[in-house]
């Protein structure tokens, strides 16, 4: 529903411009006409000038007029995209017929030109359309190539000079108006986002908590049955996992739960990596994928938050593990850059990810994994911009995803 909302505004839209450009043309026309053709030449005493009637003669009302039956029948059709074509084309070739006319094997010099070729080229913009405007500028100045050939006569480099002008200043006009619209429709979308993540959030945060509690209480008697009966305990470890997997799943949904309250401190990142790996150890056994962990030089200790630095580098090694169901190699690097932030990169050898994952990195739910959450990457993304880190997910050059995580070592903010 909303879709087709939003495609009748747009033609609400091309509507209302198309209206605005029948009326400026035809009102620009008329005065024109009356003008140049009747009033200014009886005032000067000559009497009505003869150029009407020349070429097409009184016809060239009739072609322009009749331009306006088709035009009203696309407006009430719901088509009304093609009208600004119609009138473009038609008054090109209506207007070079006509200059040919008068002025082909005629020895006077050609001096035409109308105000709403002005009007055309300088309301372009109105339709915030690069096709339409190139199609008027371009159509405007091959029409006085096209007659100044034909004619030989260099006078036409008049208007098309001005037209070239005009155009480069509706260019201007399109290309602002274009950016507005694009900068606005962005900010839109963000605010809806950040609108659904609230709601998400809020709710995400609520059930989160209440579930902690009966899963913490499962978890302790599970583990309890299992010491109190040893030799039956093939489900046990298993119980115990799946909680576990709960558990973490609860985790990440309570963290889009906002406010958070950081509790930065000094912590070291060989720790916190160590820790991560020792999480993720047993998934990468089952399947295969040894984990390669490389730290450059002395590394210093970070201001973070130990804990939500921990979530990250799980959500991020799991993402990689998982992305080799057959086995393979996790690359985990770790150096201090030239502008003194820690740099560490998770590099995987598995299928790569697909650009519009990368895309939809900031929504939640967008998994494509069987029994995945797509929350995982959404949380690390936020805990980053939490630390004020920078956060970047590509596809490797020969195999795999490389995920980089930038963090600065002493957050700046007290
Ligand atoms: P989940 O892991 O639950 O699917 P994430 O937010 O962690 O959710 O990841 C979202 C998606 O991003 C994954 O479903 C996957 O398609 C893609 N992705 C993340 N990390 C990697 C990676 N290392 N290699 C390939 N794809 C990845
Ligand atoms: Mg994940």
């Amino acid at each position: 529903m909303s879709k087709s909302n939003t495609s009748h505004k747009l033609i609400y839209e091309e509507k209302k411009a198309t209206k605005l450009f029948l009326w400026l043309f035809y009102i620009f026309y008329i005065s024109f006409e009356l003008i140049f053709f009747y009033i200014f030449p009886k005032l000067s005493g000559k009497g009505v000038i003869s150029k009407p009637h020349e070429g097409l003669g009184l016809w060239i009302y009739l072609f322009i007029f009749g331009l306006l039956p088709p035009a009203l029948y696309f407006l009430r059709k719901r088509n009304p995209y093609i009208i600004k074509y119609l009138y473009i084309y038609s008054f090109l070739l209506i207007d070079t017929v006509h200059n040919v006319l008068v002025y082909w094997g005629s020895d006077q010099s050609f001096s035409s030109g109308h105000i709403v070729e002005v009007v055309f080229v300088l309301f372009s913009p109105i339709f915030v359309n690069k096709r339409y405007f190139w199609t008027v500028s371009a159509g405007m100045v091959l029409k006085y190539v096209f007659i100044g050939v034909l004619l030989k006569d260099i006078q036409v480099l008049v208007p098309m000079v001005i037209y070239i002008i005009l155009s480069a200043i509706a260019f201007v006009i399109l290309v602002r108006f274009e950016s507005y619209i694009r900068s606005v429709t962005k900010m839109n979308d963000e605010l809806r986002r950040k609108e659904k993540l609230a709601v998400i959030g809020q709710m995400a945060a609520a059930i989160g908590h209440e579930i902690r509690n009966p899963l913490s209480s499962l978890k302790g008697f599970t583990q309890l049955q299992q010491e109190r009966y040893p030799n039956t305990n093939d489900f046990y470890p298993i119980m115990i996992q799946e909680i576990d997997r709960i558990n973490s799943i609860v985790n990440d949904l309570m963290t889009l739960g906002k406010p958070k309250n950081m509790k930065f401190a000094m912590a070291n990142i060989e720790e916190v990596i160590a820790y991560t790996l020792s999480i993720t150890q047993h998934q990468a056994e089952r399947q295969g994928v040894t984990v390669e962990t490389i730290m450059e030089g002395p590394l210093p200790p970070l201001e973070c938050d130990g804990k939500q630095l921990k979530q990250v580098f799980i959500n991020l090694i799991k993402n990689a593990i998982e992305s080799m169901p057959d086995g393979g190699k996790v690359k985990v690097k770790v150096k201090v850059t030239e502008s003194n932030k820690l740099y560490i990169s998770i590099k995987d050898e598995g299928s790569g990810i697909d650009d519009e994952t990368i895309l939809n990195l900031g929504e939640p739910f967008n998994t494509t994994k069987n029994d995945g959450t797509g929350l995982g990457l959404m949380v690390t993304n936020q805990i980053i911009n939490d630390h004020k880190g920078e956060f970047k997910i590509e596809k490797s050059q020969d195999k795999g995803t490389i995920v980089t995580v930038i963090l600065p070592i002493i957050q700046d903010s007290h």
